[in-house]
């Protein structure tokens, strides 16, 4: 067999050094056709062809050689050159491969394409597709993992999703701990491929919203992954790293027990004196998880990821609700300059809501730290007991002897305490006589359960959340959870992101993004709609955001389109049973690429409403975006999106500015 032309680099290579009987083994096996490539040989990989030690100083010697030369202009090169954690060179293997560092368990290395296998599809993210795998070690074992691909357009990945492909490998790369995902390695194939821990319980915000059969998170269990993610986040800013995705979907579930932080896409390294990070350009960010600075400047620091950790802390007692759902995106950092937060939610005990009030003080200098919270968290988390008498009282938590209880609220003065049977999983109110405290040797329920500081609002401290004590405290009901969006969230966040790239990016100094000053000056919302509920603007307390969601436009169909949707039977057809079809799947890869923030389920429906046309399925996409952004009408959606030729950057500009 003849050496490929784009690989001839590597046989010269390797014949100036007598190497040149690895000039198939390191193309086929390890699949370096690239000088770059070698970043992410590790000595294993080599030894694992057979190449030996002296071979590989050897052969590392000539890479840097070659390095030395003109710097490579390649894409790996470039964009990894760019950025890596603590500042580390993008360098070739050092003088002595023995000494580069090796990870723990030393699985992090360039993995051959053959050696893994993709399974079922797991989820679908900013930047690639998630499959179940199996990779096979060289020693033959096979090891469960999760892929991650990159998605891949029509001409090739997408310069920006590439990038933070690879700059997530290059993240997680250097990470190593019990709660953050861990990376095992990369294929330099097509395309790339990340292969990762597989998390086989998933999502935690999947975990959050499963419908009834599943039995709902106990307080207890959230309590234990709060201290989890705040150990983790600890560890990544000690890395001086910001994570800026915090957010329940983010948080995947390796046993019933265990989270890992994962989805690194976004992270950034913290530079400059000020130990913060400030966007470079339009880039997707999650609007309702980011702290007022985040939003109005771009800046991203440990203190803003606390505020996400607040944020998620919110939704793990929600039940995975979306916050500040139906809060129009551009209203959400007025709302929070307004000082308005996030409700209590039921389940959350005071105690911890005052943390997450705290994590969500406006002065990121004000906000605790994560090693502080983990401090906090083991103060504010609740207390564990025992029943010691069956409950039955009306409109007491029921209760039976010996089962576990959890402690969510009580206090010493007050007689009715209120806590959730592990045993039954419902929450309510129970009388303090009738358990007795885990840690308290026995001893009857006495003493103060919460050490910490109540949350400020707190309007009836000699009762429980202010009602009667014999109020039952049920969960809210599995069946009643909204049906929250948030598969879409990435995608919300990037069209988000398109509305806030619009016009100059701020320059600090405390000006907002010229739509955001418009929103700001715009406060009964968009006209033709009842004025939005009135905001406790100065208040120094926490106002409680309306729960009901603004009578904002609700998302219909793209086929509600004022212009009409041709051929309807043929969409019929094609979301009836030709989705496997390539040619629908190529189409629809064009539409998710040309509209930003849509979905593979969107760009699908939408080319079924127009019968398989792309150009109308972009169209409309784009005209129910527009619409969603603004109160005009479809039909006006369209007229504007025509008049700035389908520019939906610049239409929105205009629709923000003429609300
Ligand atoms: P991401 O692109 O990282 O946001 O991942 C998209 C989705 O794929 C996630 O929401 C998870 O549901 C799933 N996923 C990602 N990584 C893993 C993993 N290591 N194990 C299991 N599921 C995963």
């Amino acid at each position: 067999m003849l050496p490929e032309a784009g690989s001839l680099w590597l046989l010269k290579l390797l014949r100036d050094i007598q190497l040149a009987q690895f000039y198939w083994p390191i193309l086929e096996e390890l699949n370096v056709t690239r000088p770059e490539h070698f970043d992410f040989v590790k000595p294993e990989d080599l030894d694992g062809i057979g190449m030996g030690r002296p071979a590989q100083r050897r052969l590392s010697e000539a890479l840097k050689r070659l390095r030395s030369g003109p710097k490579s202009k390649n894409w790996v090169y470039k964009i990894l050159g760019g950025f890596a954690p603590e500042h580390k060179e993008p360098t070739l293997p050092s003088d002595s491969p023995r000494h580069l560092p090796e990870p723990e368990g030393g699985l992090k290395c360039l993995i051959p394409e053959g050696a893994v296998c993709r399974g079922e599809l797991l989820g679908s993210g900013c930047f690639g597709v998630v499959h179940r795998g199996l990779w096979t070690l060289p020693s033959g074992k096979s090891v469960p993992v999760a892929v991650k691909s990159l998605r891949v357009g029509p001409e090739g990945p997408m310069g920006t999703e590439l990038g933070d492909f690879l700059r997530e490998v290059s993240v997680m790369m250097n990470l190593e701990h019990p709660h953050v995902l861990r990376l095992h390695g990369l294929v330099l194939g097509q395309p790339l491929q990340m292969v990762m821990e597989l998390a086989p319980l998933g999502s935690l915000h999947a975990r959050l919203t499963a419908p009834a059969p599943t039995p709902p998170l106990l307080v207890a269990l959230l309590c234990l992954f709060l201290r989890q993610l705040a150990g983790a986040m600890a560890y990544l800013g000690a890395r001086g790293l910001v994570h800026r995705d915090l957010a329940t979907r983010n948080l995947l579930l390796a046993s019933p027990r265990t989270i890992k932080v994962a989805d690194f896409g976004l992270v950034r390294p913290l530079g400059g004196a000020r130990g913060r990070y400030v966007m470079g350009g339009p880039r997707p960010i999650p609007y309702a998880w980011c702290a007022p600075e985040s939003l109005r400047h771009g800046a991203f620091s440990s203190a803003s990821d606390v505020w996400m950790f607040g944020v998620t802390l919110w939704e793990m007692f929600s039940g995975g609700e979306e916050p500040w759902a139906g809060v129009p995106p551009y209203l959400i950092l007025q709302r929070l300059e307004d000082r308005a937060r996030l409700p209590r939610p039921p389940l959350c005990s005071r105690a911890l809501y005052s943390l997450a009030l705290r994590c969500w003080a406006p002065h990121p200098a004000d906000r605790p730290s994560f090693s502080h919270l983990e401090g906090l968290l083991q103060e504010a988390g609740p207390s564990e007991a025992c029943c010691v008498r069956d409950v039955t009282e009306p409109g007491a938590l029921r209760m039976e002897t010996g089962d576990p209880i959890t402690v969510i609220e009580g206090s010493p003065d007050s007689t009715i305490w209120k806590g959730q049977n592990g045993r039954t999983f419902k929450v309510g109110s129970f009388p303090a006589s009738a358990v007795t405290l885990a840690d308290a040797g026995g001893l009857p329920a006495t003493r103060p359960v919460h050490r910490g500081t109540p949350a400020r609002g707190d309007q009836h401290p000699g009762s429980i959340d202010g009602k009667k004590a014999n109020l039952w405290d049920a969960p809210p009901a599995r069946g009643q959870r909204r049906n929250m969006p948030l598969e879409r969230m990435k995608g919300i966040s990037r069209s988000l992101e398109s509305v806030l790239s619009l016009g100059p990016r701020p320059t600090g100094g405390g000006s907002s993004p010229p739509e955001i000053r418009q929103a700001r000056a715009v406060p009964q919302g968009p006209p033709g709609l009842p004025p939005r509920p009135p905001l406790s603007s100065s208040s120094p307390q926490p106002s409680q955001p309306s729960r009901e969601r603004l009578p904002w436009p609700k998302r219909k169909p793209p086929h509600n389109h004022p212009m009409g949707m041709p051929g309807a039977r043929k969409a019929a057809a094609l979301s009836g049973g030709l989705l496997s079809d390539p040619e629908l799947q190529r189409k629809i890869m064009e539409v998710e690429l040309s509209v930003h923030g849509v979905t593979h389920q969107e760009c699908q429906t939408a080319l079924g409403a127009t019968g398989g046309d792309v150009v109308s399925a972009i169209r409309n996409l784009k005209v129910d975006q527009l619409f969603h952004l603004s109160s005009r009408s479809r039909a006006d959606c369209w007229r504007i999106l025509e008049h700035y030729q389908w520019d939906l950057s610049a239409a929105s500009r205009y629709v923000l500015a003429r609300p």
